[in-house]
């Protein structure tokens, strides 16, 4: 199956916090096809269960209209950078072909972000490594490396690279974001209180787009840092 974009995270809800304003622009209004692949399956959060995230993932998946959703099965919160790991991360990369993959912020509160991203971003690298042979469901895979990988940014600031314009999209968003009913906002939940529980998260996730759209003149933006020089066709292509 080939894929415009692959979006790792190490938890699954990751993604929808980070960039599915984004994700959501790019498959309705460009028709473009992606994928995510979610490492772990985020079994030691405070709230929910595996079972239940798996289900509300699901339910994200279905509204923000993606072309498959993976789950590694890594150990949330223990997994390791090996070859293992990456091999895994490997195989998604030449199964799906994305052009650009987006991969966890390069730092952050949760230590498994910085991880996962580090382990993404060199999976790309030795995907496209043609000597390194791995089989899939039985089947040879040929080698593929991605044009390019954006890390999202999650929760501590990082100052992006680049933004895009999701001022369409905000209202989409906070759906995707809030088909995990057990992990955000909801009034009549018994559970344990968690610093992405409270309302006041999703107020700071809408605050993050503020500021991230400001200085691209948009009222909402999702921000993006790169790992090599951003390039431009044309002078005039910045908005
Ligand atoms: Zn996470």
């Amino acid at each position: 199956m080939k894929v415009d974009i692959l979006a790792f995270a190490a938890h699954p809800d990751d993604v929808e916090i980070s960039c599915s304003a984004t994700i959501i622009k790019s498959i309705r209004e460009e028709n473009k096809k992606v994928a995510f692949v979610d490492l772990t399956q985020g079994e030691l959060g405070t709230r929910g269960t595996a079972e239940t995230l798996k289900q509300e993932s699901e339910a994200s998946a279905a509204f923000m209209g993606l072309s498959a959703r993976v789950n590694l099965h890594l150990r949330d919160g223990f997994f390791v950078h090996d070859e293992d790991s990456l091999r895994k991360i490997i195989e998604q990369i030449r199964f799906f072909q994305p052009e650009i993959v987006l991969a966890n912020s390069i730092y952050d509160r949760h230590p498994d972000h910085g991880r996962a991203s580090k382990l993404v971003s060199e999976a790309c690298f030795y995907a496209g490594l043609r000597k390194y042979e791995t089989t899939l469901n039985g089947e040879k895979q040929t080698a593929h490396r991605p044009k390019a990988v954006y890390h999202y940014i999650q929760d501590r600031y990082v100052k992006p690279d680049f933004a895009v314009d999701v001022s369409n999209y905000v209202d989409d968003k906070m759906k995707a974001l809030l088909s995990f009913k057990t992990q955000f906002f909801d009034p009549n939940s018994t559970e344990p209180k968690t610093p992405i529980s409270g309302k006041d998260f999703t107020d700071f996730i809408l605050a993050r787009m503020r500021e991230f759209g400001r200085p691209i003149g948009a009222d909402y933006a999702e921000g993006f840092t790169v790992e090599r020089l951003a390039g431009v066709r044309s002078l005039f292509d910045l908005i």
